[in-house]
């Protein structure tokens, strides 16, 4: 078996250079960053291409190490713009990902998982059992795979923001971290920790982990400012409560000094009272954070339905005038399913290789 080139992080590719190619010590650093640059900012794929290398170890790469082994296989677009991508792995599961243009920035929603083990009630991926956590590079290809398509391999970068907004927990999957190593590596992909945002259900036992080692902006789906509520809704709140959570987003505004984004799906009769507002408010006094009122997305057999606009605006004012930042976000991409919340794929058993 080769070794899949996105799967390795920098100090991974040096240290397989030397132990598995016999690259010098002093030509390591040069040769593992001609070999990022070639693949994260230019987006080659084929080391016949690396010109910057020399031909006999262009050769010996290409015997020892493939590229991304994850294909575009579907792609949906909305009546907005959104492009929604069915994405096959290399053991035939599929994942979706989402990619968002609006006026100043292109986003990518990644996955982090096939399926999920959250069961959200209001979420269409908490529909399909998890199958399995993404590799790193399952996660890296997905951005390659939207560059690819979108040709954004100059200077400019058309995806500037990455979101793990996809199918799946992030903070429950350990490739995360050195995935988002790669996507951060100045030699690579380049995104600064402002530019990418892993959105959790609220794995509180992680949380400080992720501060110590991953350090993006942050998000958590709330969804519903008291435990009683959280739980009817979020199974995963019987286990760690908002004020476990709490706790450890103090922590984590304490490390990575920004704000926490606070994700609020808008349920018609459910979580959109006034009395909700009230209480989010006490919730948003106790760490810095700024709120997104998400109008919700629905899908075929989900029993909830959208708060009215009206409704919305009238919540977000009452976290205005109590002092906080409430957004109202504009859902994008619904009309191909392509939404917060709507990704789903048919499972698969991994293939025997
Ligand atoms: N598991 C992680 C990552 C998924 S992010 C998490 O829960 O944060 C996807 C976001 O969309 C979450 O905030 C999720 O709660 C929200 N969402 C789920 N279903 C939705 C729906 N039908 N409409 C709008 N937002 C939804």
């Amino acid at each position: 078996m080769k070794q899949n080139l996105l799967d390795l992080n920098y100090e991974d590719l040096k240290y397989f250079l030397s132990e598995k190619i016999g690259v010098e010590e002093k030509k390591l650093n040069m040769r593992a960053q001609q070999i990022f640059t070639a693949t994260y900012q230019k987006g080659l794929n084929d080391f016949e291409k690396f010109t910057t290398i020399p031909i006999d170890l262009r050769k010996e790469l290409s015997k020892k190490i493939s590229f991304n082994d994850s294909k575009i296989v579907e792609t949906h677009e909305s009546s907005d713009g959104t492009l929604k991508f069915l994405v096959e792995l290399f053991d035939g599961n599929k994942v979706e990902c989402v990619y968002i243009p609006e006026k100043t920035r292109g986003t990518v929603c990644v996955s982090s998982q096939v399926g999920c083990s959250l069961t959200c009630t209001f979420c269409r991926s908490g529909t399909q059992k998890l199958v399995k956590n993404l590799s790193v590079s399952e996660i890296v290809s997905q951005i390659i795979l939207v560059k690819d398509k979108l040709k954004d391999w100059g200077d400019q970068k058309i995806v500037s923001n990455i979101v793990f907004m996809g199918q799946g927990e992030p903070l429950l999957n350990k490739n995360l971290k050195k995935a988002v190593a790669i996507l951060k590596d100045k030699n690579g992909l380049n995104y600064g920790n402002k530019k990418i945002t892993v959105s959790t259900s609220g794995i509180a036992t992680k949380i400080a982990e992720a501060a110590n080692e991953i350090g993006t902006y942050l998000a958590l789906s709330l969804h519903a400012p008291n435990d009683k509520l959280r739980e009817e809704i979020m199974p995963i709140n019987k286990k760690f409560k908002i004020k476990d959570l709490i706790k450890q987003l103090k922590y984590y505004t304490s490390v990575v000094k920004e704000p926490i984004f606070l994700e609020y799906v808008m349920l018609k009769g459910v979580n959109d009272s006034i009395d909700c507002a009230k209480q989010l408010v006490k919730l948003m006094a106790q760490f810095p954070c700024k709120v997104n009122l998400i109008e919700f997305n629905s899908w075929p057999g989900v029993k909830f339905e959208p708060t009215e606009r009206k409704d919305i605006e009238k919540f977000s004012k009452y976290i205005q005038d109590k002092g906080y930042m409430s957004f109202i976000r504009r859902s994008r991409g619904d009309d191909v399913l392509a939404a917060c919340g709507q990704l789903r794929t048919e499972s698969q058993k991994r293939k025997s290789t």
